[in-house]
């Protein structure tokens, strides 16, 4: 018999404040619903998910929509610039007229930082809050399912170089994912930003800095480009798009100084020809396309171990 202590966590907030043992049940089982998928069909039949987001998204909001479904639940999509939102009613109060509809699973995207957290604090027992994307702060399913597509396609994490660059100081995708990946035991994690875009120092702690994206790169098994974060730049001046790929776009000749079959990865939405050249975005050893594929499986374990628990 398993000694393994269940758990049956009411939130996914962030990755820092997840048990590593719920972590890794979720990456194994976006695993076991990548490799079986009609396994778990219909294994949430009837319950009812309410994607609640403030902010634009593609990928996101239509990866939780196709990812409850093919589990079974019910989904009802809320954009705020649709909802009483634009008649100024807050998000606490948007949040308790959902709840008093006895949603079991609401995943909210916010612009501001912390936002899930006083909702979390008047959260329903058996309500469960996912985040998909709170402000500059934490996005935990991104980071799941990049860990879940590394695993699948590159060596063991413990052995891997993986670079992160781009705009890391306003990006909740590097947050979260830097946080994931101590916590997993990558071999070594490289940062690497322009000047006034680099990580703060809990997110840097542990990991190399750069400030040349051509000596990150120097031997990488995996490198994540990050865009821009314009809608966060809050004035900050940053150069021409022409000038900022020239120093820092990920381009064939920049991927040659890696490792010879180093895998490229971007969280979306790509800026071509600014943070990567569309070549290498499309080219074969680009894992883009895996990332949303895996996002599916990874937002489907998410949500069964919210409503089942890790057992
Ligand atoms: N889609 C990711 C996010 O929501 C990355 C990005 O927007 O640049 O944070």
């Amino acid at each position: 018999m398993s000694d393994e202590v269940q758990i049956s966590p009411a939130h996914l907030l962030d990755i820092e404040s997840t048990p590593p043992s719920t972590l890794r049940h979720m990456l194994n089982l976006a695993d076991s619903m990548r490799e079986r998928p009609s396994d778990f069909e219909a294994s949430c039949d009837g319950r009812l998910l309410v994607n609640l987001f403030y902010e634009p998204s593609t990928r996101t909001r239509v990866s939780f929509e196709i990812a409850a479904l093919r589990l079974g639940l019910r989904v009802v999509n809320i954009a705020a610039a649709d909802s009483s939102v634009k008649k100024g009613e807050t998000l606490m109060d948007t949040f308790r007229t959902l709840q008093a509809m006895a949603p079991d699973v609401v995943v909210v995207r916010h612009p501001e930082d912390g936002a899930l957290a006083p909702l979390a604090e008047v959260a329903a027992p058996g309500l469960h809050l996912v985040n998909a994307g709170d402000g500059a702060r934490s996005h935990p399913t991104q980071a799941l399912l990049d860990l879940v597509t590394l695993e699948q396609h590159a060596g063991p994490l413990d052995q891997l170089i993986v670079v992160v660059a781009g705009d890391l100081h306003h990006s909740r995708v590097t947050r979260s994912g830097a946080a994931l990946l101590k916590t997993m035991g990558v071999g070594e994690l490289r940062l690497c930003a322009p000047p006034g875009l680099e990580a703060g120092p809990k997110v840097s702690a542990g990991a190399r800095c750069f400030d040349s994206l051509d000596e990150a790169l120097v031997g990488a098994d995996v490198v994540m480009m990050l865009r821009i974060q314009h809608e966060r730049l809050a004035g900050m001046a940053i150069p021409d798009p022409e000038s900022y790929h020239r120093q820092w776009g990920l381009t064939e000749a920049r991927l040659a100084l890696a490792a010879p079959d180093c895998l490229v990865m971007h969280p979306g939405p790509m800026n071509r020809g600014v943070e990567i050249a569309s070549s290498v975005a499309d080219g074969p050893r680009s894992l883009i396309l895996d990332q949303v594929a895996n996002g599916v499986f990874t937002r489907m374990a998410v949500i069964h171990t919210l409503l089942h628990g890790t057992a």
